[in-house]
């Protein structure tokens, strides 16, 4: 969010001229500009540019119309703030149009906003911040020992047990297959893992990788020929996320397990990440994961972040495994067999 303003100085270069009798030939049709009433003969009178005013609070009534009106309080006013169109009278009128950052509660006019409405400000984005879900850390904060800090409230509901994470995956893996009919058969081993399990599993950046999808194709031959084939589907996640981020990752790479087995064909990593994460976006959204849309949303990455942004668009409207896999399939057909 960005909130721009300017001061705003207004300069009156009004002059005044007090007349006495040099307008002697036109004082009998004379009125004041500013209240109608007539300038006596005899009268001394102000007069500023084309205009006559029988008094210096009839010239300063005028001087005062021609100042701005402050939007918020509605006083006018001879300097302050003009931001978007819209004019303030003081630093406080200003500031009631500013958000209060959640972390240091002043009213600050640039910053941004985490999930949809938590609005951190841009002196409170410096300070180091959670792993997770980007908040600054107070003195709770939890260090994970794998280059990981988690705020109070992310390291207060992480999951950190195999169980807990194969129960929430089989969830979501029915969650996925029931809201948008994107669901396989096969067996998947779950595994929640540390930064270094999966950076020995990982071909990419194993470093900032939060999950993993790995699929194996074990083809078993007898005098060279291929027999039977045995596919081997794994999802590794990094322990110590919190349940909505977890879900996030747990739905990125359940998109990864339906592509390998619906369009296998498809090997640009644009399309591929960008797809995995429009999903994960889709399911955060649809369960108001707040957070979870926000990051992918914010993801600058040419890979995942630019190809999140080409997968939506493709798909538009579309919310179903099906329709998915048409438009991709015109985007990317299938090679002939
Ligand atoms: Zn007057
Ligand atoms: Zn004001
Ligand atoms: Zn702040
Ligand atoms: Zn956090
Ligand atoms: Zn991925």
């Amino acid at each position: 969010m960005m909130h721009r303003f300017f001061t705003l100085f207004l300069m009156f270069f009004l002059s005044v001229l007090l007349c006495g009798g040099l307008f002697a030939a036109q004082r009998n049709t004379m009125t004041c500009d500013w209240c109608g009433k007539k300038i006596a003969s005899n009268a001394s009178f102000l007069k500023s540019e084309d205009k006559n005013f029988c008094s210096e609070k009839c010239f300063d009534a005028y001087v005062e119309s021609l100042l701005p009106v402050c939007d918020v309080c509605g006083r006018r006013f001879k300097q302050g703030f003009t931001s978007d169109g819209k004019n303030y009278c003081s630093k406080a009128c200003l500031e009631t149009t500013f958000r209060e950052c959640v972390h240091c509660h002043r009213r600050e006019p640039r910053g941004v906003i985490l999930g949809t409405d938590i609005f951190l400000c841009d002196y409170c984005r410096e300070l180091p911040a959670c792993s997770s879900c980007q908040m600054p850390l107070d003195k709770f904060a939890k260090e994970l020992g794998d280059g990981r800090t988690l705020c109070r409230e992310c390291a207060r509901d992480a999951i950190f047990t195999q169980s807990e994470a194969e129960k929430i995956m089989t969830a979501l893996r029915q969650k996925l297959a029931d809201k948008f009919k994107m669901g396989t058969k096969h067996t998947i081993t779950f595994d929640l893992c540390t930064r270094e399990e999966l950076k020995k599993e990982s071909t990419g950046d194993g470093e900032r990788e939060l999950g993993l999808f790995i699929f194996n194709r074990n083809t078993i031959t007898f005098f060279n020929r291929p027999i039977r084939s045995k596919d081997e589907f794994r999802i590794l996640i990094l322990k110590g996320q919190p349940p909505d981020f977890f879900r996030g990752v747990g739905a990125h790479e359940l998109a990864h397990d339906w592509m390998q087995e619906n369009l296998p064909h498809i090997d640009d990593p644009q399309l591929r990440e960008g797809f995995a994460e429009f999903v994960s976006w889709l399911y955060a959204k649809t369960e108001k994961l707040d957070r979870v849309p926000w990051r992918i949303e914010q993801n600058t990455d040419p890979v995942y972040g630019d190809g999140f942004r080409r997968v939506r668009d493709l798909m538009g409207d579309a919310k179903t495994a099906s329709e998915w896999k048409r438009i991709l399939l015109n985007v990317c057909p299938a090679p002939a067999k």
